[in-house]
């Protein structure tokens, strides 16, 4: 039996468990996935090899702790520095990021986007922003703070800080911060959300199973939305494909793991 976790803090609120069981119960494949709550980030590697773990998902605030973990990071993660997907490859930790190509097939119903106000600047946003220049999308980030914002510098987006921020016209507008996962904060100040919402076609934001604030005005006032379901599904798949290594038909893990949404 193999067994598999995801990492993170706070971690009771995920959905990951149930979605990589439904694929492993329904499948027949004999592993079992779990959550570990993990505080101190500079522990994962120790914890994931003292628990025999074959691999793990990582979330929040842990996922730029995973990268500096692994003995080898592969494809996308090489390139953000943010690692969201771990495997135990003979005793070495591979890490993976499978955020960004989750959030791409959740916006896909958007249509052809062109330009994009990402708000945040943490690991989700770095992924998420690298992944839209691939494909030649406009990107801006706006941020709380400045010292996060030097990463998006280099990459040539337009950013700003609260301070200096003026709204333009955007296809989408994307959370990528937690305010609203555990409390009732809007990602930026309230005259700021309203501005910026007032100039978007479509709203999207990371977290989910919940309408956060920012959903919520986003909601008010009639805009098309998504909560981060889809993008968590679509990581999820892509995730689960690593952990069974090829044992499994991509098209059964996305049919079982989509199913758990149901319960
Ligand atoms: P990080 O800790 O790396 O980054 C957090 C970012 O949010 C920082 O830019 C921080 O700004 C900003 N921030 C935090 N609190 C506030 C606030 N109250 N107001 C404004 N800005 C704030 O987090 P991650 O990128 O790892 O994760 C972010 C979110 O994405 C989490 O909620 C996570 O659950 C969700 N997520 C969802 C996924 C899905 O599949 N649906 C996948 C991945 C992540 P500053 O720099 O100023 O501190």
């Amino acid at each position: 039996m193999k067994l598999f976790a995801i990492f993170g803090d706070p971690v009771a609120h995920s959905r990951s468990p149930l979605m990589h069981n439904s694929v492993f119960k329904n499948l027949h494949y004999k592993a079992c996935y779990t959550r570990i709550h993990l505080k101190d980030g500079s522990k994962l590697r120790d914890t994931f090899f003292s628990l025999s773990l074959s691999g793990a998902n990582v979330t929040v605030p842990h996922k730029e702790e995973a990268y500096r973990a692994c003995d080898e990071v592969r494809g996308f993660a090489k390139k953000v520095g943010v690692v969201n997907t771990l495997i135990n490859e003979n005793g070495k930790l591979i890490g993976y990021n499978t955020d960004a190509d989750g959030f791409m097939y959740a916006i896909k119903e958007f249509g052809n986007i062109h330009n994009i106000l990402v708000i945040g600047a943490g690991g989700t946003s770095k992924a998420l922003t690298s992944r839209f220049l691939q494909d030649n999308i406009n990107v801006t980030v706006l941020n709380r703070s400045e010292s996060r914002l030097s990463y998006f510098k280099e990459l040539a987006c337009i950013c700003h800080t609260w301070d200096s921020f003026e709204v333009n016209k955007y296809d989408l507008v994307v959370n990528t911060t937690s305010a609203g996962l555990k409390d009732t904060e809007l990602p930026a100040p309230k005259e700021m959300i309203h501005n910026i919402l007032d100039n978007t076609s479509f709203v999207a934001d990371v977290i989910y199973g919940k309408l956060t604030p920012f959903l919520s005005l986003a909601k008010e006032k009639n805009i098309t939305f998504k909560d981060g379901s889809d993008m968590l599904l679509g990581q999820g798949i892509l995730a689960n494909e690593l952990f069974v290594k090829s044992k499994l038909q991509k098209e059964d893990i996305s049919h079982y793991m989509s199913k758990s949404f149901e319960l």
